[in-house]
This record gives structure tokens, sequence and C-alpha cells, in this order.
């Protein structure tokens, strides 16, 4: 199939006469690097190229079925792992931009193809004559001489076709189409009420005297807000976290920070058009009938079969391993804020929304951190170029910023070739760093073109960070929080391991679910290392490097807030794994009081709510983190003792061990399980003692 594709291709090339589409999705993409032409793609361009792409997979994989030699790895497996090229450029081409630019014919056609897709894949891995060639080729691996990575290429796609239901009867089968399409479009349905709810839940203030306390370029966001929203002359949150934490987090104003809260908090949970309650109770429902019919007695052992923690039960020993000391934490700021709501001579119990308010101040009155100070050495573009130097100094890459020649998808999105240390072109990196109403809320990284290998040469990925930092207003500078910047190294942990994976088959880019974190998280280990602050922390106006005492603070008043932060997002992962744990669905469930009955039981305190709860938790309903928010926590476990791997020598761009984590985290994609590559790696299996420490609980 291979050698088939190169061949047609260099006859293309010798002729020199393809015609010319009108559709440029069907074209060469002839821009530098080969990016797409996006402003010359509409919406019709779109559909057209998926529709086609899927016929054009269908016939490929009909061709595969109909060839009467036996089947072998080249004409089943490599066949089938070429398969559906114009779809990957269509789909590569259009997913960032239904997540970053999207518009309502966008999200029409999502809504239009949902189920296609969802039928197209169950069409291949469904087809019984197709499985008989896969699993005759499977049977024989032991014999074939493969080397490691097209075993795992074909250890994927024999159990995507067992997980896809292919050894079920027609009947079952049938029901599981049913099923998946019927979930496809919920899960679907979900996500976009979300974006909705985000985007459209305003709190509206009509006096600036309610907003003392918030920062001014805060106070000047909603004003903005206010203006675009025909209510000049007021001020407007909505339930985007750059625009509505400020408030949780500055306003003296107890009643705003309430409604704030409320609003923010209860997002698809407002009894209207967009709640996703009876959405979610369907999901869950579904969901574990698809686990049912698939043979396994919940949802959350089914998902976790393929990932690194294998059993909802490994999940729940690391999750309450954590819990117990975090709430323990999560007191004693408790005891804290009633000591700064004492110093106001007032006397209430806190609440959820005196948390983070009350939290800041005790944390100023600990460790005389200002936040608004450190922020004024946070500025965006200096930030960039602190996430630039940590990635040359570990791994030798540079970035050239691409201004000329290159389509922008967006003009606020910055390009940049980035360089490997050989001098080669290693990958293109967008970086996308500010919200617009057509962004979805929090941050990801993803591509427009993922690595591969076209006639023998590597095809350089186009990756883009996406992320909701805080813009600025006007002329003014970018300033970030801490906790952006973290996101922001974060989100580029993620590029870097897209931007150095090499592999030869699309079946084995991926890893595991629960790995994924591991690149991404142990990025953020570098962000605020005083010897890496020392080169992008400039202060805004006078270019001065934060002050080594001001570093210091930061390094000491890191771990304080932990006791929330731990709580509020274990609650969320315990909620997840509680509802897909579930063996039977109570009648009439009500998601929200599940979780809080859930977690009462558990001893939450009651000033904590989980980081996201059910009817605006993206990661669980939407899909791609189903029993699987714990990956988080899961990865961190990997980062802080790979980190450590570093820090260990006493030099935090240790050579020695950025190479080692290069080679076996980060270039390999998926060609082995993450617990092996690990190994590889750290020579050990992790441990959790880093984790316990960095969160101050050890
Ligand atoms: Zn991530």
């Amino acid at each position: 199939m291979k050698k088939t594709v190169m061949i047609a291709a260099v006859a293309l090339a010798m002729c020199g006469c393809a015609p010319k589409s009108d559709n440029p999705l069907f074209n060469e993409f002839t821009a530098p690097f080969g990016i797409a032409p996006f402003s010359e793609i509409t919406i019709e361009h779109y559909r057209e190229g998926m529709l086609k792409g899927m016929d054009e997979q269908k016939a490929e994989i009909a061709a595969i079925v109909a060839n009467q030699d036996a089947p072998t790895f080249e004409n089943t497996i490599e066949a089938m792992d070429c398969s559906g090229e114009l779809l990957r450029k269509v789909r590569g081409t259009f997913s960032p931009l239904s997540s970053s630019n999207s518009t309502d014919e966008m999200r029409e056609l999502e809504k239009e193809l949902s189920p296609l897709f969802s039928s197209h894949s169950d069409d291949i891995y469904m087809n019984a004559d197709l499985f008989a060639r896969v699993k005759a080729v499977y049977e024989q691996r032991e014999s074939l001489g493969l080397n490691a990575e097209q075993s795992k290429v074909l250890e994927n796609i024999y159990k995507r076709f067992v997980n896809s239901g292919a050894e079920l009867n027609d009947e079952q089968k049938a029901k599981l189409r049913e099923l998946n399409k019927e979930l496809s479009m919920l899960q679907l349905t979900f996500s976009q009420n979300l974006l909705y709810e985000t985007n459209n839940t305003f709190v509206t203030v009509d006096s600036v005297e309610e907003l003392a306390g918030l920062p001014e370029e805060n106070i000047a966001a909603a004003a903005k807000m206010a203006e675009q929203n025909g209510q000049a002359g007021k001020w407007m949150f909505n339930m985007q976290r750059p625009s509505c934490n400020p408030v949780l987090q500055y306003c003296e104003n107890r009643e705003l920070r309430e409604k704030v809260y409320n609003a923010y908090y209860n997002r698809g949970n407002q009894d209207n058009d967009h709640d996703n309650k009876a959405i979610s109770a369907k999901i869950v429902a579904l969901r574990l009938e698809k686990a049912r019919l698939m043979g396994f007695e919940n949802y959350a052992q089914m998902a976790l079969d393929d990932r690194m923690a294998k059993t909802p039960e490994a999940v729940y020993n690391l999750l309450e391993q954590v819990w117990t000391p975090a709430v323990k934490k999560a007191q004693e700021e408790i005891e804290d804020i009633r000591r700064e709501i004492r110093k106001e001579g007032k006397n209430f119990e806190p609440a959820g929304w005196d948390y983070m308010y009350y939290l800041d101040k005790a944390k100023k009155a600990k460790y005389a951190v200002d936040e608004q100070e450190i922020r004024s050495y946070l500025e965006i573009n200096n930030v960039m170029q602190g996430v630039f130097y940590v990635a040359n100094k570990l791994y030798g890459l540079t970035f050239k910023e691409i201004t000329a020649d290159v389509p922008s998808y967006e003009p606020s999105a910055k390009a940049y070739e980035v360089i490997d240390r050989d001098g080669k072109t290693l990958a293109i990196f967008y970086s996308d760093n500010f919200p617009r109403e057509s962004k979805r809320a929090g941050a990801w990284c993803t591509s427009f073109r993922g690595q591969s290998y076209e006639n023998g040469g590597r095809v350089i990925p186009i990756v883009v960070n996406c992320c909701n930092s805080a813009a600025s207003t006007g002329d003014g500078p970018a300033l970030q929080s801490i906790d952006n910047v973290e996101t922001i190294f974060h989100e580029f942990g993620h590029a870097l391991h897209s931007f150095m994976r090499d592999v030869q088959y699309n079946g084995a880019g991926g890893v595991e679910r629960d790995f994924v974190e591991l690149p991404s998280q142990i990025n953020e280990h570098w962000a605020f290392h005083p010897e890496v602050l020392a080169v992008y922390a400039k202060h805004y106006k006078t270019g001065e490097i934060i002050p080594m005492e001001l570093v210091k603070k930061i390094e000491e008043s890191s771990k304080y807030g932990q006791g929330f932060a731990t709580v509020e997002y274990i609650a969320a992962s315990l909620s997840d794994m509680d509802l897909h744990v579930l063996t039977e669905i109570p009648e009439n469930l009500n998601v929200m009081d599940f979780e809080a009955e859930g977690l009462a039981k558990r001893g939450i305190p009651s000033q904590i709510l989980p980081r996201y709860r059910m009817t605006n938790f993206s990661h669980t309903m939407g899909g791609g983190y189903t029993a699987g928010y714990y990956s988080y926590m899961w990865a961190e476990v990997l980062d802080a003792d790979a980190f450590d791997a570093f820090a260990e020598t006493g030099d935090i761009f240790n050579q020695e061990v950025a190479t080692k984590f290069r080679n076996h985290i980060l270039t390999p994609g998926g060609i082995d399980d993450g617990m092996t590559m690990y190994k590889a790696f750290r020579g050990r299996e992790p441990q959790i003692d880093a984790l316990l420490r960095n969160r101050g609980m050890k």
C-alpha cells in the first residue's frame, strides 16, 4: 500500500497536470510547510471534503476486503493504517477551528456530520470480513518478524475491532451502532450547551463602586464586554475564567461574588434550553448499556481497559491516598480564612464564594505575596520567551516567527517554525493565546496536521496551542496570573510531545489517556524555577528582572492553596468515577444530587465544590476523559517523579536526563505502553512521594 501510494504520487508529479479542484481541500496545500489556505475554505468545502473523505476511505477499505491474496501485515494492517488520508486532512484542518474559531454554521455542520462519522467508524470496525483478515494477521503475529512499532499498530487495530464490537452477533452490533450514534449526539449537545452557557451567562453590574477591589484591567474588560452587549455604561462578566475568576478573587462585594460563583458553577444547571442534567443522566445510562453489551460490569472498567491504570480500583486507590491529606490541608486553609474574616471585624461562616477572596488575603498575610505585583512581571510575550528558553535549554529547539506568506487562521495567533538542534525543521507551532467569543473555554493543544511519513520523508506536524490567557485592554500589556503561566507551559508540553513524535504509522501515534498529561505537566515544573524566571520574568514597565526576594516568596507560597486545588480536583475525579462504576442507574437519576451525596459522604468541606460539576464537566460528559479525569493526577505521580530525575542531578537542564526523556517519552509516540516507556526513562516504576511533597502534603 505504501508503495502504491508512492508510485501514484510520482506519476502525478511527473505529468504535473493534476486538475485543480474548486475545493481547496482537494488540492495540495502549496503554502510554505503545507499550511492550509484557511481563508479560501468555506463551510461547503468542509462538508464536501468530509463526505468525500469518508467515501474514499470506504472504497479503500472495500479494496482491502476484496483482496484475493491471503491477509498479510502489508495488505491488511498497513493498508488500513494508510486509508482515510483525505478525511484526516480535512478533519485535521476543520477540528482545531471548530474549537477556536467556531461559527454557527460550523456547529451546524458538526451536528450534521457527527452521526455520519460515528457510523463511518462503525462500518469499518464492525466489518466482519475486514475483521477476519485482521484477526488472521493477529493470530500469526509471533511469526511475522514485525518490529516493535508494527506489533503495536497490529495490536491497536485488533483491539479497536474487539472494542468496537467486532465479536458481537448481528443483533448486538446493531444495538451498539444505535448506542454509539445516540451517545455521540448527546455528547456533542452537552458540549454545545456548555459553550453557550459559558459565553452567554452574564452577571451585570450597574455601578463601578460595586467592583471595589477588582484590578483596573478587569474593570476595563468588563466595561468593554458590556459595551459589546449593548449595555454601555455598565460592567458585564461572562463565565469564561479570565472574566469571572478575578471577581471571586478580588471583589470586596460579597453579594457580587456569590452571584458570580453561583452562575459559574451552575452552567448547564439552569433549567433552561441549555440545561445538561437530563442529557448527562441519559449519557451515563447509555454508557452503562454499552459497557454491558461489551461484556463489562460497568463503563469505567471498559474505559480503563486500555489505560495505564487498568482498573477502577487502581484509580480509587490513588485518589483516596491523596484525598484525606488534601481535605486536612483544606481545613487548615478554611481556618486561615476564618481568621481573615475576623480580622475584618466580621464573624460569618465562610462560604464557597469567600474561599478565593480570603485565601488570597491569607496568603498575602502569610507570605506577603501580591499577585498583582507578580503579574507585572508576567507579560505574555516575555512568558513565551521563557517557554521557548526552556525548550531550547532542554532539547536545543529554536523558534523562528513566521510572519509572511503563511496563511493565518486568526490574526492574533502567532506562527513559528520550530528548528531542531541539527538545524532541521521539526514542526510548525501556532501560539493562540487570547480569548474570543468563537473560542471555547479552557486551554488545549491540537494539530492541523499530525506527524507522519510520506515517501520515506518525515512530514512535519503543524501544532496549535490554544489558551484563554488574559488579553491586554487597549494598548496595555497582557499581564498573566501564575495560573495562566502554568497553563501556557502545560499546553506547550503537549506541543513538545507533538513536535518530537517520530513514528512510521498513524496507528502508533496515540498514547494512553492517563499518560498524555505527563509531557504537559512536567513542563510546568520549569515555569517558576528561579533560573527560568530570571530569564523571562521582566517588569513590563521597567524591564527589571523579577527580584530574587519575590521569586522566593512565589516558591514558598506555591504550596499554599493546594488544599483547595487538590480537593476540588479530586472531588471532580471521584464524581466522574462514581458515575461510571454504577452497575445500575437509579431511576430519575439527578446527576447534581448524585454528585453532592457522594462527596458529602466523603466529607468534602462545604466551602468547596468539585472543579467542574456534572452539568459543566465536559471532560467526562463530552467524552474525552470519561472515567478519566483522574488522569491528571495519575500523570502527576509520573511528572513529579520524572522531574525529580532532573532535580536529583542538581541541574534542571541536565542533558543526559533530557535526552532520555526525549528518546523514551516524547519521540516514540505510542509505540510502547506507557509504563514500559516510563521505566525505560526512569529505570524503575514511578513513586508517589514527589507528588505529595510538591503539594505540601508530606
Ligand atoms: Zn493537558
